[in-house]
């Protein structure tokens, strides 16, 4: 028997990273994968948000949000409150942490899906399966429905700390929509984290009398253990300001292995930039044993590892230490789009010695190429990425899509 077409629009991400956007429908069911925020438009204002939504109109009966990072969540809040959102545990426990701290906004009806245990929305069943990559607990999807198996990858690698779970992901799909990030970057071989780990663990030891600063993402999971880990290795405490240290409790509930100051040893938390969380008080009060002031870091700024964003340099100036390590362990692009200037003509002031830590949350050809063969689809679809056209130099079976085109699968 016949089946029917499923009717699939990327709405925003086959000319780009970041701002995904995949609609899927069957005669009777809609639903929605990622409804991100352009790269270029998250750091402007939240009320500015409303226009930048790709063109979707009317209901749909489900959204599967992949992770946390707003280029695949951060329009969420602009859609109809009363459809469901389905997130993994990790990426609600973000979403809940980031209301407080980043005063991002609720997002409303959300539910919790499980890693290989279905949904059924309508005619449509989806399936997560957790996947690596620099946000924790991102889930690729595989949508059935028509007789027809698709697989969206959502943001993925495999150098990551958990790089061989792609190897759980379903095999011999009929569409692979793959993301192509660093599918540019031909003689690209990323790092591993375990390597960024000992670049850490080799920058603390040869400079046992100064300060580490790093700037890290409060929400890479993955990175923040590894320069925990490299801080113990290296007899140094760590040091997160409140909103990191919430972000590694929350996750910590869900993985005891994640460390949280209240479990895990030589682990301080600064308080300075958040004195006020109004109704939210238990957040800091949580973990008060482990406060730390600049003062005490100022008196022997040698024992720490401090976690920082740019943003925070009048507190980081307290401490004023006479030499410092000043590593980036951030995203490039991000780097350029957060830079705060002050603070780096302050570290060049001051002779702070900088370096550059990081590797990539996305799969490299290499790892592309894994995956592929892995999941051995018939067709694949690339999103994610400015180099679509990369795609079939890379792979069999590729079709290129333009955003907001509907194509029958
Ligand atoms: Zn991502």
């Amino acid at each position: 028997m016949d089946k029917n077409p499923i009717a699939l629009t990327i709405h925003r991400g086959t000319n780009q990273i970041g701002g995904s956007c995949v609609e899927m429908a069957t005669a009777n069911t809609r639903i929605l994968i990622d409804i991100g925020l352009p790269l270029d438009s998250i750091v402007k204002k939240p009320e500015d948000r409303k226009q930048y939504l790709p063109k979707i109109e009317g209901y749909f009966d489900a959204v599967f949000i992949s992770h946390y990072h707003q280029d695949h969540h951060g329009l969420v809040s602009e859609i109809d409150p009363s459809i469901p959102v389905y997130v993994s545990a990790g990426t609600a426990k973000m979403f809940g942490i980031n209301t407080v701290f980043l005063q991002m906004p609720k997002v409303e009806n959300l539910r919790i899906i499980d890693t290989q245990t279905p949904v059924i929305i309508g005619d449509i069943k989806v399936t997560a399966f957790t996947v690596d990559h620099s946000a924790y607990d991102a889930m690729a999807f595989l949508i059935e429905a028509e007789g027809k198996r698709i697989l969206y990858s959502g943001d993925i690698r495999t150098h990551g700390v958990k790089g061989v779970m792609y190897k759980n992901l379903p095999q011999d799909v009929d569409y692979l929509i793959l993301e192509g990030t660093n599918i540019g970057k031909s003689e690209y071989k990323s790092k591993t984290e375990k390597q960024i780990k000992d670049q850490f663990v080799k920058l603390f030891k040869k400079y046992p009398d100064r300060i580490n600063y790093v700037w890290s993402s409060g929400q890479n999971i993955d990175r923040l253990v590894q320069i925990y880990s490299a801080s113990l290795k290296t007899g140094k405490t760590f040091v997160a300001d409140l909103y990191v240290a919430n972000v590694l409790h929350e996750i910590h509930q869900l993985n005891p292995k994640i460390p949280s100051p209240n479990s895990h040893p030589n682990f301080r938390v600064w308080y300075e930039k958040y004195q006020k969380l109004k109704g939210n008080e238990n957040l800091a009060f949580r973990m008060k044993r482990f406060k730390i002031k600049s003062k005490e870091i100022a008196e022997s700024p040698e024992k720490y590892v401090v976690i920082i964003r740019p943003t925070q340099l009048e507190y980081i100036q307290k401490i004023n230490a006479a030499q410092a390590n000043v590593v980036t362990s951030i995203w490039k692009q991000y780097e350029i789009m957060t830079r705060n200037e002050s603070f780096f003509d302050w570290v060049a002031r001051k002779g702070y010695q900088k370096n550059y830590y990081h590797t990539s949350g996305h799969a490299d050809n290499e790892g592309l190429k894994s995956i592929v063969s892995h999941i051995s689809p018939k067709t694949i679809i690339p999103i994610h990425t400015e180099n679509k056209a990369m795609f079939p130099g890379l792979f069999d079976q590729v079709i290129l899509l333009e955003d907001g085109e509907v194509f029958e699968l």
